[in-house]
């Protein structure tokens, strides 16, 4: 299919300097020669080659900037169309004027998303490829990176394939038992080999499943909640966290005021420091927000660092934040261990209750490591980890996996309920449908311009 000529400022991952102008379309390479001054006309080269030229307004002949330019002819590019890229590497202000130029010839402005949308509509990429180029461009730690380029390398596609494989080959041999009842040869599909035949794919789903916990934080963040009472070194963790003193450190209790950074890379972790009502980091949080909603938010955090004071007895806070916890994911953090100690240790054990506990002196940077590696591996056992690139960390490819999962689910109890056969295959198309949504293969367009929009211009 032939559509028209775009194109838009796109930053490559990882290079800020150089800012590229990309075309893509029938007229790229025409329209980017008529702004090219260089050693050849650029409809006259080769495909997949580079040149250094300027780029002039076509009317004056006048200089606006000089280029790398690369000529990239359909179809083996990543929209599949002719794709030139000009790799301009003044500032803004010249990138701007560049692109400017460009839109004068008759290309029209991409929309964000626009060109991943046309590799996907061109067949070149699947959706939930797609959909990885956002999560690269938005991926916050090098674990998440890995994440994102397996899905965009198709290793979570091929698994889908291959599920759904196996699931039309069960339709299948149900169509030729109910259309063909007297062909002998045929695999007869009784109720009891769908169920184990199901069962396989279920159990395979599962497998996928159980990486989404994962997968899910390293591309939304870890929301972590530090409590603790006034002045047992919050805001000096706080600082440890993000390597950086934006968190401003009081000896005054209730002075602090702190701006953080959203995301901090722990171990590859990547921590979002949740600031629900202000409670991000807070002594407090039973009278800002009363005793149900701070429940509430620390059962919903994926993890809470709770503080305590070496230096001092336990008191009836620290007791009260134990109870508030709950099973919440907790680390206990003893600090102030450059201190004498006046925590009983007993006691200490007793309120943890298993939970883990590290102790720290942030003032003497003791500790943090540990604390940093607890939380690394409180996500990330070993064998989670080197599977790292098989996540399933999108949160459309989460819902849908687990829509087919229970579709298989009701095909599995119709087969043991010992149902017809063309009545369980209905299940088991459906999960075939909805694995399909995953790939592409059945979404609706308003679902694809919604899934494009949301990408960066540019990509
Ligand atoms: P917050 O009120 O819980 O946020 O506590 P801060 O981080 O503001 O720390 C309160 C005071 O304790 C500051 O003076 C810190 O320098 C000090 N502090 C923090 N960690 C330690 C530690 O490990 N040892 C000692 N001796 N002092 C610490
Ligand atoms: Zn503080």
């Amino acid at each position: 299919m032939d559509y028209d000529t775009i194109a838009a400022v796109s930053t490559p991952i990882g290079e800020g300097a150089i800012s590229i102008v990309r075309l893509s379309g029938p007229e790229a390479i025409q329209a980017a020669d008529r702004i090219f001054r260089g050693s050849a006309a650029l409809t006259k080269v080769g495909s997949h080659t580079i040149h250094y030229g300027k780029i002039v307004e076509p009317e004056t002949g006048r200089v606006v900037e000089e280029a790398m330019v690369s000529v990239m002819k359909k179809p083996k590019t990543f929209t599949r169309e002719d794709v030139v890229e000009i790799n301009c590497h003044g500032g803004l202000v010249s990138v701007n004027k560049v692109l400017g130029l460009v839109l004068d010839q008759n290309v029209r402005m991409a929309e964000p998303g626009e060109f991943t949308k046309r590799a996907f509509l061109n067949g070149r990429i699947d959706l939930s490829q797609a959909e990885a180029v956002m999560d690269l461009i938005r991926a916050k730690t090098d674990r998440a990176l890995n994440v994102a380029m397996g899905q965009m390398e198709g290793k979570l596609s091929a698994l889908v394939r291959e599920l759904r494989n196996e699931l039309l080959d069960i339709l299948a041999a149900v169509e030729v038992n109910i259309d063909y009842p007297e062909y002998d040869d045929a695999e007869i599909m009784t109720e009891k080999l769908l169920f184990e035949k199901a069962s396989r794919v279920a159990g395979k789903l599962d497998r996928i499943l159980s990486t989404a916990g994962q997968g899910k934080i390293l591309r939304e963040g870890l929301s972590t909640v530090i409590i603790g009472r006034p002045n047992v070194g919050k805001s000096s963790l706080l600082n440890h966290l993000v390597h950086e003193n934006k968190a401003i450190v009081t000896d005054i209790p209730g002075t602090t005021r702190d701006v953080i950074e959203e995301y901090v890379n722990v171990g590859g972790v990547p921590l979002k420091l949740v600031d629900t009502a202000g409670i991000r980091e807070t002594e407090d949080i039973v009278e800002k927000i009363g005793v149900e909603r701070s429940q509430a938010v620390l059962k919903s955090a994926d993890l809470v660092l709770l503080l305590l004071n070496n230096n001092e007895k336990l008191t009836g806070e620290d007791r009260r934040l134990f109870e508030l916890i709950g099973d919440a994911h907790t680390i206990i953090i003893l600090n102030k261990t450059d201190l004498p100690s006046h925590v009983s240790a007993d006691e200490l054990q007793r309120l943890a209750s298993g939970r883990p506990v590290i102790r720290t002196s942030l003032l003497q940077e003791k500790g943090i490591d540990e604390l940093e590696s607890m939380i690394a591996s409180l996500f990330f056992d070993r064998g989670v980890a080197a599977r790292a690139e098989t996540y399933v960390s999108n949160t459309r490819h989460i819902a849908l996996l687990k829509q087919a999962r229970s579709a298989l689910s009701d095909a599995i109890t119709a087969a043991e309920q010992g149902l017809p056969v063309d009545i369980i295959q209905i299940d088991v198309k459906r999960a075939w449908d909805i694995l399909g949504e995953i790939i592409g293969d059945s979404v609706s367009d308003g679902l694809i311009n919604k899934l494009f929009s949301q990408f960066c211009l540019g990509k």
